[in-house]
């Protein structure tokens, strides 16, 4: 059977398999679509049935979270974690709590997080949990009081060298501390390396907050180098106010660009002379409040309300938010306006149809499973300080996030044009991560 037809074959079983997931199987066409040239070069792979294995997660772990809000009224939410795969190390993967959290969505987060995790060269498996909890509107004590119910079902199932969750949407340093006091208390160890993202008081990284954003800048960076293009000077539009988007906004001005514009779920702000980030950190971090605030303080300013983003011309887009905000008329549109860089903070932000817009358009389209790597990479940098007691300055820390990042780039670069795919970094990515994985999943025999 010719290779295209067995991966059609294979996507067929992954779509009877899980009936109405449609994030996971698009995270899985996304992916699989890319394997062709690699199972033509190693054949044993299919033999193996490695790609079947891939795709089935080896523990899949749903749970109730009964929790008391601040009037004393019972609430249920529902809890997910799944472990995708554990041939390069224990599951990695970050905890979402947000109302559009299911099944679907944490199979295709997981999926992700088995290749991006390899792609970091570090040794971590693939994982993601949360709960369809919405943090949104809730007291501290309310979020707190979720976290320990939380905490009281999913502590038999992780450890430091079994599984180590960390943040993603709604869950952030406050959420992981919470979440590891209860930890502690249930199990009476002081096991650091079960949690990353954590305080730096309580055994968390230097670089961790910042770093998802600032990697996917320095995978910017690779990207624009290999066009003899820099970041200097270009106008940038970042979609989301959140941790991925902060941070990437913070390290795009670092290196000169101006970023005219960011967003959350309710509207986007536009300021033609470059936002002002210390706003946004003291309404987004502080007040945990909505970005339409931002023009009460600066009238010149425009806030649009449920506007479209993708609309403003700019050089450079990174989408930060969440996943398939960005359709295939945004992409058209990004190209018409000029844009000539689209790197991915948030995971799957661009739909298949968008990608292909990028790719057939030839500008420079980094894939989230590569560009967003760095915030898992300095988890398992996380980890190593908790492992050996260590804390490490943060220079220290952002250069091993920036040459991890360089690595990541260079990696997915040479394996797209090994593979007759020069300049694709979404097969450059995919081809790379599989192949680790599935060499590892050969070397360890049929587990
Ligand atoms: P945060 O919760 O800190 O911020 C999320 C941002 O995206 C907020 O501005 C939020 O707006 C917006 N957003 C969320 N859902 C939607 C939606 N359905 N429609 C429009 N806007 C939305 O999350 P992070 O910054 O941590 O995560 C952002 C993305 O980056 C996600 O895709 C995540 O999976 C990915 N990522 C995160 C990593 C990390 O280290 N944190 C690592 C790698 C990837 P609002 O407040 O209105 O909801």
């Amino acid at each position: 059977m010719a290779v295209q037809e067995k991966i059609e074959e294979l996507y067929q079983e992954v779509v009877r398999k899980n009936p109405g997931e449609n994030e996971f199987h698009q995270a899985a066409m996304e992916v699989l679509q890319s394997l062709g040239p690699a199972l033509v070069k190693y054949p044993e792979f299919v033999d193996k049935k490695i790609i079947e294995r891939i795709c089935e997660p080896e523990r899949q772990i749903i749970f109730r979270i009964p929790w008391r809000n601040d009037k004393g009224e019972v609430n249920i939410n529902r809890g997910f974690r799944v472990e995708f795969n554990s041939a390069l190390g224990p599951y990695k993967g970050g905890l979402r709590f947000h109302p559009s959290v299911t099944l679907s969505v944490i199979k295709f987060l997981g999926f992700e997080q088995i290749f991006k995790n390899a792609l970091t060269g570090m040794p971590i498996g693939g994982a993601k949990g949360g709960s369809d909890f919405d943090p949104k509107g809730k007291s501290e004590d309310e979020i707190m009081s979720f976290c320990q119910s939380f905490m009281i079902e999913l502590y038999r199932y992780i450890g430091e060298y079994t599984d180590v969750p960390a943040g993603d949407i709604g869950v952030g340093s406050r959420e992981i501390n919470f979440l590891f006091g209860q930890y502690k208390r249930i199990t009476n160890r002081y096991e650091s390396g079960v949690l990353t993202g954590k305080s730096l008081n309580i055994g968390g990284s230097m670089v961790r907050k910042e770093s998802t954003g600032y990697g996917v800048v320095y995978f910017l960076k690779e990207m624009l180098n290999v066009l003899k293009e820099n970041v200097e000077g270009k106008t940038c539009i970042v979609s989301g106010s959140g941790n991925v988007a902060i941070y990437a906004m913070e390290k795009l001005e670092q290196l000169g660009a101006r970023v005219v514009a960011c967003s959350d779920s309710d509207g986007y702000i536009y300021d033609e002379t470059g936002v002002d980030l210390n706003l946004i950190k003291q309404i987004k971090e502080i007040e945990r409040g909505r970005i339409r605030e931002y023009k009460k303080y600066h009238k010149e300013s425009k806030y649009i309300e449920k506007g479209n983003i993708w609309e403003i011309p700019c050089k450079i887009a990174l989408p930060c938010a969440t996943e398939n905000e960005l359709n295939g008329k945004d992409a058209t549109k990004l190209v018409k306006n000029g844009c000539i860089a689209v790197v991915e903070g948030a995971n799957m932000p661009t739909t298949p149809e968008g990608v292909k817009v990028f790719l057939e358009a030839g500008i420079a389209y980094g894939p989230g499973k590569a560009a967003n790597a760095g915030g898992v990479a300095t988890s398992a940098l996380e980890m190593q300080q908790n492992a050996s007691r260590d804390s490490w300055s943060f220079k220290f820390t952002e250069r091993r996030l920036q040459e991890i990042m360089k690595g990541i780039h260079d990696l997915c670069y040479s394996t797209a044009e090994e593979f007759g795919a020069q300049g694709n970094y979404v097969k450059g990515a995919n081809i790379a991560g599989f192949l680790k994985v599935a060499k590892a999943m050969l070397e360890l025999g049929l587990v």
